[in-house]
């Protein structure tokens, strides 16, 4: 069975490491190329886009795989809508490995929005102080009407410009603690935190921060995934997946 994983997340790694271990399996994990210093999964690795849903196809019927795992992060919708596509044009077996969302609890302060121009427009209404901006390195242009706040950005790579006026910028990569995110959050005088709804446990300790500092939260929820496709929630479930359409 050979299986291609698009990958990018620790779920895929750790898929791709359970797969290389399965006697009769055969796995190629491709990474978009977007990281500096990506994590490589274990076994075969290929880097860079595919040109597109004709590219991917190629590429799958190319190769003569028998499956494709989409295990990208919630919020690479190209390359997800592009692998449903191919995989639906193919009739291959195709699986959407995707963590479970975070959902609030007692205590937190969470405005919902769809995108990040909406957090932009929410943050911009904080009061004074600065603004925790943990949507990644890409759409920064969308806080550049806010002059008021400082803008603390943290990525794990260099923002792309153009960023915020008034912007410091924090390069680092989880997983974080509770007690270091609420320390960042008071040493500087963080009101509001925007952040995507990524899921996981490697970033959320800045929520359980928030809640305890009140710190209100603007949180961009997940583009919808393509209809009709199979979704699972964890990497046990994805290779239980396999099994069966091995079988
Ligand atoms: P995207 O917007 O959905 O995809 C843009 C293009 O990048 C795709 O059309 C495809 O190019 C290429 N691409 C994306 N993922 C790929 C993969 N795994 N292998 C080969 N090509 C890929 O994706 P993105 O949001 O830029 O994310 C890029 C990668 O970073 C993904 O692998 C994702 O898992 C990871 N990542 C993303 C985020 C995030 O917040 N978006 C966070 C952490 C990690 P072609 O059309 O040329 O095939």
């Amino acid at each position: 069975m050979r299986v291609l994983i698009l990958g990018g997340t620790g779920e895929a790694r750790a898929l791709a490491a359970d797969l290389v271990r399965r006697p009769g399996s055969e796995v190629v994990s491709s990474l978009a190329g977007r990281v500096s210093d990506p994590a490589l999964p274990l076994g075969e690795v290929r880097i860079g886009g595919f040109g597109g849903i004709s590219g991917l196809s190629a590429y799958l019927a190319d190769g003569a795989f028998d499956a494709v795992v989409d295990a990208t992060h919630p919020f690479a919708s190209t390359i997800t809508a592009n692998a449903a596509a191919a995989a639906r044009s193919l009739s291959l077996p195709h699986l959407v490995l995707q963590r479970p969302a975070w959902a609030p609890g007692p205590g937190d302060q969470w405005t919902v929005v769809p995108d990040i121009a909406a957090a932009a427009r929410a943050t911009a209404a904080a009061p004074d102080g600065t603004v925790f901006v943990t949507t990644g390195k890409r759409d920064l242009g969308a806080f550049i009407a806010d002059d008021r706040h400082l803008h603390l950005v943290r990525a794990v790579d260099p923002p792309q410009p153009p960023l915020p006026p008034k912007s410091v910028v924090l390069l680092d990569r989880g997983p974080f603690t509770v007690d270091s995110e609420a320390y960042l959050m008071r040493a500087n005088n963080v009101v509001v935190l925007a952040t995507k709804n990524s899921g996981g446990p490697m970033t959320s300790a800045k929520l359980d921060a928030a809640r305890e500092l009140r710190v209100p939260v603007v949180m961009v929820e997940r583009p919808a995934l393509p209809e009709g496709v199979t979704v699972v929630e964890t990497v046990a479930a994805a290779s239980s997946w396999l099994d069966n359409a091995a079988g």
